[in-house]
């Protein structure tokens, strides 16, 4: 019987992968590009219904991916240097996870073979967030989520 590969992301660390196998484990939620409040004094994240302004509210992928440090100043270009940015990220988030030692969840597009599985699964922010353009910055206290993952 031939021996099944193991999958790249459960065989290598984080720091060992190639960029495409890096690139590939975005599930593309879309969670982490909708705006954030922290709890100055706890330091806890809340998520807001709110979404960057480059974000395709329905695609859910950034929609100048490439040149958004540019536009977005502020955009968190992950990094194992900057381990405080996985904290940053939905629980659900296939870097946080495996970061802090979890598998994927059943959902992620990489285990079904299916880029859509991660918005039939109800896990993206498809059909739920609103562009910042049309929010004040002052309202965002009143727009914070919570994901039902
Ligand atoms: S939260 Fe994680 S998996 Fe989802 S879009 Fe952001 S980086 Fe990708
Ligand atoms: S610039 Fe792009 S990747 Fe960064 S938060 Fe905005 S939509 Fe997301």
């Amino acid at each position: 019987m031939q021996k099944q590969k193991p999958n790249f992301w459960e065989s290598k660390s984080l720091a060992n992968l190639t960029k495409k196998e890096w690139e590939s484990l975005c599930d593309g939620c879309g969670r982490c590009c909708l705006n954030k409040l922290e709890d100055e004094d706890t330091g806890e994240i809340f998520f807001t219904d709110v979404a960057c302004k480059l974000l395709d509210l329905e695609t859910c992928r950034c929609g100048n991916y490439r040149h958004r440090v540019k536009h977005v100043p502020d955009c968190l270009v992950l990094s194992l240097e900057h381990s405080e940015y996985f904290n940053a990220l939905p629980n659900s988030c296939a870097y946080r996870r495996l970061y802090e030692g979890k598998p994927l969840l059943d959902w992620h597009p990489l285990l079904t073979g299916d880029p859509d599985s991660v918005h039939q699964a109800g896990i993206s922010v498809r059909g739920m967030c609103i562009s910042e353009e049309h929010i004040h910055a002052d309202d965002l206290e009143d727009r914070i989520i919570q994901f039902h993952d």
